[in-house]
C-alpha cells in the first residue's frame, strides 16, 4: 500500500515537475488564417447581437412607460399606443435571434475547421517521429493530446470567444444606458455590483478547486477498482479480495466526504448568491424608488435601469468564469502545438535508393556504438562490427537484454548510432531514402506480430498497398498461410483483431511472414518469436521461413537457440560486440560462449 501510494506521489510530481508548454502564436496562425474571413463575420453578428441586447432594455422601459401612463391617465387608445413599441421591440427580438444563431453557426464551423486540422497536423507530425520519441512518450498521453486537450482547446475557444465578445459589448453598452437612465443610481452600483461579483468570483474559484480535488479522489478510487478487477487473477490467488476491498472502501469514503463538503459549499454559494441578487433588486427599486418621488426618474426608467443592471452583472459573472476558461484552453492548445512544431531527427523520406536488379544485399555495420536516447550512459553496443553477406544467413545469439533486438533496429534506421557507419551495398545507410529502405529492401518480421483490425487481405497488402489479390495469395501461399485462411467462412475478408476472430500465434506469425515477403524484399530481419509456439505451429511457421529465407539476405535475431543451427554464420553477441562467429558445428567445437549458452539451455530446459 505504501509502495503504491509513493509511486501515486511520485507521478504526481513528475506531472508537476513536467514544464508546461508555451502556447505557440504562431503556430496557432497559421490554423487560424484560412479561418479568419469567416470568424470576423462571426465576431460582427455577435457585437450586433450584444448591442441589440443593450437596447431591448431601453425599448422595454419605453413600453413600460406606455402602459404606466395608460393605466394612470385612462387616456388615448392603449393598442394604438402600445403597438408601435411592441412592435418595434418584436423586430428587435427577432433579429438580435438571428444574429445569435448566425454567429453561433459561424463559431462553430470556425472551431471545428481548426480543430480538424489540428488533429490531422498533429497526427501527421506524430506518426513522422523518431522511434525514441515514441520511447520517451506514453501512447495514453499522446492520444490525449488529438482527443481531449484539441476538444478542450476548441470549446474553450468558442466559448471564449462567443461568450467574451457578448460579455465585454454587454458591460460597456448596458453602462452607457445605466448613465444616460439615471447617473446617481449608476454610481451607486458601480460601487456595489463589482464587489459582489469579486466576491462571487472568489467563492466560485474555490468550489471549482474543491471540485477538481473531489475528481482527482473519484479518480483515485476508480484506479483501485480498476486494477483490482483487471487483475483478478492475482488478486484471487494470493486471497486479497478483502484487502482490495478494504483499499477501495477507503478511498471511495475519502471520495464521498470531499464530494459532501463541496455539495456544502455550493448550497452555501447558492444561498448567498439568491441573498444578493434579491437585495439587488430590492435595493433598486428602494433607491430608485426614492428617485421616482423626487420625479428624477420615471417608474419606465426604472423598469430599463433594473434589466439593464441585471445584464451587467450576468455579463461580470461571465467574464470572471471566462477567465479561468482561457488559462485552461491555453494550456490545451500548447500541449497541442507542442509536438507539431517537433522535426525528427531520422526524416521519414528523402535520400537515394538502390535499383532493385542492381541490390545485392551486401550489409556491413563498422566499428558502431549505441546507446538508447531514453538510457543516456548505458552503452548497448560498443565498436561493433558485423557483416551479412549476400544471399546468407547470420543469425545473432547472446544473452537476452544483450542489444540482439537492437542490431535489427539500426539496420532498419529506427535509430541512428552514435558513431560508426551500416551500409547497403556500400552505401552509408543514412544516404539511403529510408521509406525505400524499409518499404521496399528490408522486410521485418516481428517477434510478436501486430496485426490491425481490418481483414486478412488487407492486412497481408499493408506490406505492399499496391498489390494485387494475386500476389496477396502468392505471399499466404509461400508463407504456409494460405491453407488455413481459406478455411475461415469469409476466407480472406475475415476480419482479424480485437473486433474480430482471434489468431492462434502460429497463423498471426503466419501473416505476417506474408506480409514481409509480398514486397519480395532483398533482406529480410527476423525477430524470432521468443514464446514457444505448439510443434505442429512451429513446424509450419518454420517451413514458410525456411522458403521465405532462401535467395536473400538474412538477420536472424534468435532467442531460442533450437532454430538457427543450419544458419550459415552464428554470431555471439556479447557485451555490446560480436565474441565468436562461425558455423553450428564450429562453434561447438571451439567451446567457448556458444556451447556455454548451449549447455545452459539445456539444462533450462531439463529444469
Ligand atoms: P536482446 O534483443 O538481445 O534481448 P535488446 O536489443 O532488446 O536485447 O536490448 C538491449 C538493451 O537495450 C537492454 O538492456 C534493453 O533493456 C535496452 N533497450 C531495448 N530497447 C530499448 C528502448 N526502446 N529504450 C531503452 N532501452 C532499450
Amino acid at each position: 500500500e505504501m509502495k503504491r501510494y509513493n509511486s501515486q506521489k511520485k507521478e504526481l510530481k513528475v506531472q508537476l515537475l513536467e514544464k508546461e508548454p508555451e502556447f505557440n502564436w504562431k503556430v496557432f496562425w497559421i490554423f487560424f488564417n484560412p479561418q479568419l474571413s469567416a470568424f470576423l463575420a462571426a465576431v460582427l453578428l455577435a457585437v450586433g447581437a450584444a448591442i441589440l441586447n443593450i437596447h431591448i432594455p431601453l425599448m422595454l422601459g419605453e413600453l413600460v412607460n406606455v402602459v404606466a401612463q395608460f393605466t394612470r391617465e385612462h387616456a388615448g387608445n392603449y393598442l394604438c399606443e402600445v403597438k408601435g413599441p411592441a412592435l418595434r421591440l418584436l423586430g428587435l427580438y427577432g433579429l438580435q435571434g438571428l444574429m445569435t444563431s448566425g454567429y453561433i453557426i459561424l463559431l462553430s464551423r470556425v472551431g471545428e475547421r481548426v480543430a480538424a486540422e489540428m488533429r490531422k497536423s498533429l497526427f501527421v507530425s506524430l506518426v513522422r517521429q523518431d522511434i525514441a520519441f515514441f520511447d520517451a512518450n506514453k501512447t495514453g498521453r499522446m492520444v490525449n493530446r488529438l482527443t481531449s486537450d484539441v476538444q478542450e482547446f476548441k470549446s474553450s475557444f468558442k466559448m471564449v470567444i462567443s461568450q467574451g465578445l457578448r460579455s465585454i459589448t454587454q458591460t460597456a453598452g448596458c453602462f452607457v444606458s445605466l448613465y444616460l437612465i439615471s447617473p446617481k443610481l449608476t454610481t451607486v452600483m458601480v460601487v456595489v455590483v463589482p464587489c459582489l461579483v469579486a466576491t462571487g468570483a472568489l467563492i466560485g474559484s474555490f468550489l471549482r478547486k474543491l471540485s477538481r480535488r473531489a475528481q482527482e479522489q473519484v479518480a483515485r478510487a476508480t484506479g483501485v477498482a480498476d486494477e483490482a478487477l483487471g487483475n483478478v487473477r492475482a488478486v484471487r490467488a494470493f486471497a486479497m479480495e478483502s484487502r482490495e476491498t478494504e483499499l477501495y472502501t477507503v478511498e471511495v469514503d475519502k471520495s464521498s466526504r470531499m464530494n459532501e463538503s463541496l455539495g456544502i459549499g455550493i448550497a452555501v454559494f447558492q444561498g448567498l448568491s439568491n441573498v444578493a441578487l434579491n437585495c439587488i433588486v430590492l435595493g433598486t427599486i428602494y433607491i430608485g424608488g426614492s428617485f421616482i418621488a423626487n420625479n428624477d426618474l420615471s417608474a419606465g426608467d426604472l423598469m430599463s435601469f433594473y434589466v439593464a443592471s441585471q445584464t451587467v452583472q450576468r455579463s461580470l459573472a461571465n467574464i470572471s468564469i471566462l477567465f479561468g476558461q482561457v488559462v485552461r484552453g491555453m494550456s490545451a492548445g500548447a500541449r497541442v502545438f507542442e509536438h507539431m512544431v517537433l522535426e525528427p531527427t531520422i526524416p521519414l523520406k528523402g535520400g537515394i535508393s538502390i535499383p532493385l536488379n542492381l541490390l545485392t544485399g551486401h550489409i556491413k555495420f563498422s566499428n558502431i556504438s549505441f546507446n538508447y536516447p531514453t538510457r543516456p550512459g548505458h552503452v548497448v553496443l560498443k565498436d561493433f562490427d558485423l557483416v551479412l553477406p549476400p544471399y546468407k544467413t547470420v543469425a545473432i545469439v547472446g544473452e537476452s537484454g544483450g542489444g540482439k533486438s537492437t542490431v535489427a533496429a539500426l539496420l532498419e534506421r529506427f535509430y541512428d548510432p552514435d558513431n560508426g557507419i551500416i551500409t547497403l551495398d556500400g552505401h552509408d545507410i543514412k544516404s539511403i531514402d529510408p521509406s525505400w529502405l524499409r518499404g521496399n529492401a528490408i522486410g521485418f518480421i516481428s517477434q510478436e506480430p501486430v496485426l490491425f483490425g481490418t481483414s486478412v487481405m488487407e492486412n497481408i497488402r499493408f506490406g505492399k498497398p499496391d498489390a494485387t489479390d494475386k500476389e496477396v495469395y502468392e505471399a499466404a501461399k509461400m508463407a504456409n498461410a494460405h491453407h488455413f485462411i481459406t478455411n475461415f467462412p469469409d476466407g480472406y475478408n475475415t476480419v482479424v483483431g480485437e473486433r474480430g476472430v482471434t489468431l492462434s500465434g502460429g497463423q498471426k506469425q503466419r501473416i505476417a511472414i506474408a506480409r514481409a515477403l509480398i514486397k519480395n524484399p532483398r533482406i529480410l530481419i527476423l525477430d524470432e518469436a521468443t514464446s514457444a509456439l505448439d510443434a505442429e505451429s512451429e513446424r509450419a511457421v518454420q517451413d514458410a521461413l525456411d522458403r521465405a529465407t532462401s535467395g536473400r539476405t538474412v538477420l536472424i535475431i534468435a532467442h531460442r537457440l533450437s532454430t538457427i543451427q543450419n544458419a550459415d554464420i552464428i554470431c555471439v553477441l556479447s557485451n555490446g560486440n560480436i565474441k565468436e562467429m562461425g558455423s553450428h558445428e564450429t562453434l561447438l567445437k571451439k567451446e567457448g560462449l556458444y556451447s556455454e549458452l548451449i549447455k545452459r539451455q539445456r539444462t533450462n530446459e531439463q529444469k
